[in-house]
């Protein structure tokens, strides 16, 4: 029987540059921070000693510098499942073998979680319908194990309380997370409450495409989220607590790369497939 033979769609031009990132290829790092808001990417940026690209193309940021004389990136992605997916899809065609991890926002959904604490998601619930595009409907969304440590191990030194565990990703803000707002009564009012039982500590708008992606594409990737809401309590961060939580959440996705370097080298250096203690 003759093959068919499937070419790749085409979406980016000559010279490999990206149709919606506007990146090509060189101009990423392997190591890619991930986030929503364009100003969280900016704000880590700053953080960077030598800047050497910078690329602005409709709601997508790049930043390429390094970070204690790693190689590094910082994407804002703007908000929600679809948009991770364009950012993750192009930016995996630029970047040799990357490693992604998300520093995001979230509600708390269980009691004992505070403002300001920091969730590492060990696995997600993909209420969203961007991923169901690639899997099934039971393909799991679940972060690299390296990736958990590396974040979990860095947010421990920042002085912060930090929690690991299932993070549920919804499609929207306000009706897919039931948020009750004046003429807009979500369909499932019961959500936040009936997650929070399954054992789900947040909620947020991109972990699961995220994670699912990176399982479909081989890679590495993880999500560490600041908690700006605490649904059980129906309370919203301050705008000081919420500077001060987004710079830890920063920070933790900087050191997490800084410690996977390290397993990286301790790899190489064995020659293990898989780090372990
Ligand atoms: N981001 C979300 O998606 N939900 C929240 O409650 C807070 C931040």
């Amino acid at each position: 029987m003759k093959k068919r033979i499937v070419s790749a769609e085409r979406v980016s031009d000559a010279s490999g540059r990206q149709y919606h990132l506007g990146v090509a290829p060189g101009e990423v790092a392997p190591r890619i921070l991930l986030c929503g808001d364009p100003k969280r990417a900016e704000r880590t940026a700053a953080l960077f000693e030598a800047l050497r690209c910078e690329r602005r193309n409709r709601e997508y940021v790049t930043f390429t510098g390094k970070y204690k004389g790693l190689e590094l990136s910082v994407v804002g992605t703007g908000i929600g499942p679809d948009n991770i997916e364009i950012a993750v899809v192009e930016l995996s065609q630029v970047a040799k073998d990357p490693t992604f991890i998300r520093i995001g926002s979230c509600g708390a959904l269980r009691k004992g979680l505070r403002l300001g604490d920091l969730v590492v998601s060990t696995g997600a619930v993909r209420l969203e319908n961007t991923s169901t595009y690639f899997v099934p409907e039971g393909y799991p969304a679940v972060a690299n194990y390296e990736v958990v440590v590396a974040l979990l191990s860095a947010a421990a030194g920042l002085g912060r309380q930090a929690h690991a565990g299932l993070t549920a990703t919804a499609p929207g803000f306000y009706g897919a997370q039931s948020r009750r707002v004046p003429g807009f009564e979500p369909r499932h009012p019961d959500l936040p409450a009936s997650l929070a039982k399954l054992g789900v500590l947040n909620l947020e708008m991109e972990v699961s495409a995220l994670l699912t992606l990176a399982s479909v594409g081989g890679f590495r990737a993880g999500a560490i989220c600041a908690v700006y809401a605490q649904r059980a309590e129906n309370r919203f961060i301050s705008p000081r607590e919420k500077e001060e939580a987004e710079l830890d959440c920063i920070r933790a996705g900087l050191g997490a790369f800084e410690r996977l370097e390290h397993m990286d080298q301790w790899k190489r250096q064995y020659r293990k497939d898989y780090w372990h203690v």
